[in-house]
């Protein structure tokens, strides 16, 4: 148990008397890894917290469709993205410790060929990085060790580098936070689809479509996690509010995987042929079987979030990397499922968000914040952004004793 005390200046004072007449201090709109994640923080801190989700279950969107990887992510090493590379193995080693049944350490393959981009002096550069950043060694694999290596093609092969990160199952790992904040309390309401919201003096009105009916709730706090929705439904959220800071432009890029009829003992992190873009080949059991699954792609997309799903282009190229680094000749009618996502990344000239996986958070009002819509960010630092959040926000919600330390706590076993 950790007790928070904390100092609040008269204008909060009068903000908290108030505040406490709410139904709840916080509403959380989405049940994705970013809702999950701050419904747990806000629990934790000792917050009421209601959680609305469109979907009748949890996980629907992107955080059932990325790579499922708990990472640092060496390639941000070379867009010097070096605090977002540490603080997510920092995650990772929380992660390991507090769901080790969900996330799994295991050794990385990653080979240079002739034709690769990057050399082998620059990737020991990123091999050291990464290591001390995550504290797990890393080595070359020696050549006579090469054939061990799931028949990766090795014509042309100049090195093999081996580095450790972790795989998790991403919608059971979301379902495993959110099981975790409704054991402190948090309620989860699905199938209600947050419509809009009007200001109160005392907090925000929230309102949604409920199955069939029209309802609405009310709250200290909002906090928008729509994922791919979260530009469109902060604007609608604040839109009765004049003075009210809009959400900058994001673009929505999509990103593909595949699932093939293989099995293979090790992941691999792997230099796309056809445009040199970092590609995934991992183990991954679909209905009880092993089977490969590989991505991801970039394309732009517009439209309903909804809608997402891989072109037929994404799955070539997929079928092209695999068929070449694993010398097979696998046709479409061997994809045996296919899925994609959306990643929220800035848009326009005047980028809010300079670094492509940074994580921004846009209030409707810097100094009295109602509406906080999170943009961006990764599956892997979930907690970190919602223990960041929730900690930014305590000087404008009622003072409440913390009840549990997220850094620590164990999550569930879920379906
Ligand atoms: C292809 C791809 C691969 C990735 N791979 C990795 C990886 O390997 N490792 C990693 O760390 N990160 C990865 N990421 C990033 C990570 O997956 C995302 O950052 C994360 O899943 C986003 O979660 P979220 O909760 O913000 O959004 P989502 O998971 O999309 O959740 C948003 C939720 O809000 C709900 N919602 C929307 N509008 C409303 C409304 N009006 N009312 C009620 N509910 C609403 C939706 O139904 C949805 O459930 C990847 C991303 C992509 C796209």
């Amino acid at each position: 148990m950790m007790c928070c005390a904390r100092v609040h200046v008269t204008t909060q004072l009068m903000t908290i008397t108030t505040m406490t007449e709410q139904e709840w201090d916080i509403i959380v709109i989405g049940a994705g890894i970013h809702g999950a994640g701050v419904a747990q923080a806000a629990a934790a801190h000792g917050y009421s917290v209601l959680l609305l989700e469109q979907c009748t279950s949890a996980a629907c969107a992107t955080s059932s469709k990325s790579s499922k990887l708990i990472h640092g992510g060496l390639r941000y090493l070379e867009t010097g993205q070096f605090a977002l590379v540490r603080e997510c193995l920092r995650e990772r080693r929380y992660l390991l410790r507090n769901a080790p049944h969900l996330v799994k350490l295991k050794p990385f393959y990653l080979p240079i060929y002739r034709s690769t981009t990057r050399r082998p002096w620059k990737i020991t550069t990123g091999m050291l990085l990464y290591s001390w950043f995550s504290r797990r060694s890393y080595h070359r694999v020696q050549k006579k060790d090469w054939i061990l290596l799931d028949g990766l093609n090795t014509e042309d092969l100049d090195a093999v580098f081996c580095y450790y990160d972790a795989q998790t199952d991403d919608a059971r790992l979301t379902r495993a936070v959110l099981q975790s904040a409704v054991s402190m309390g948090a309620q989860i309401q699905y199938d209600a689809h947050v419509r809009d919201a009007e200001f109160k003096p005392t907090g925000v009105r929230v309102n949604m479509r409920c199955g069939d009916e029209d309802s609405s709730v009310e709250a200290a706090m909002v906090i928008n996690a729509s994922g791919p929705w979260v530009d469109e439904l902060h604007n609608r959220l604040v839109a009765s509010h004049p003075d009210a800071t809009l959400s900058p432009p994001v673009s929505l890029v999509q990103g593909a995987h595949i699932i093939l009829p293989d099995t293979i003992t090790h992941p691999y992190y792997l230099e796309a042929p056809q445009d040199k873009r970092a590609v995934f080949v991992l183990p991954w059991e679909l209905d009880g079987e092993q089977r490969v699954m590989l991505g991801t792609t970039e394309t732009a997309f517009s439209g309903d979030p909804a809608t997402v799903a891989p072109t037929e282009h994404e799955i070539d190229y997929l079928l092209e990397v695999y068929n070449h680094y694993f010398r097979r000749d696998l046709q479409r009618d061997k994809v045996l499922a296919s899925f994609a996502g959306l990643r929220v990344l800035p848009a326009g000239e005047d980028m809010a968000f300079a670094k492509s996986r940074d994580t921004l958070f846009v209030r409707d009002d810097e100094n009295r914040p109602r509406v906080v819509s999170i943009l961006g960010g990764k599956l892997t630092a979930y907690r970190a952004n919602a223990e960041k959040l929730i900690t930014s926000l305590m000087p404008v919600l009622p003072e409440k004793d913390a009840i549990a330390d997220t850094t620590r706590l164990m999550l569930p076993i879920v379906d």
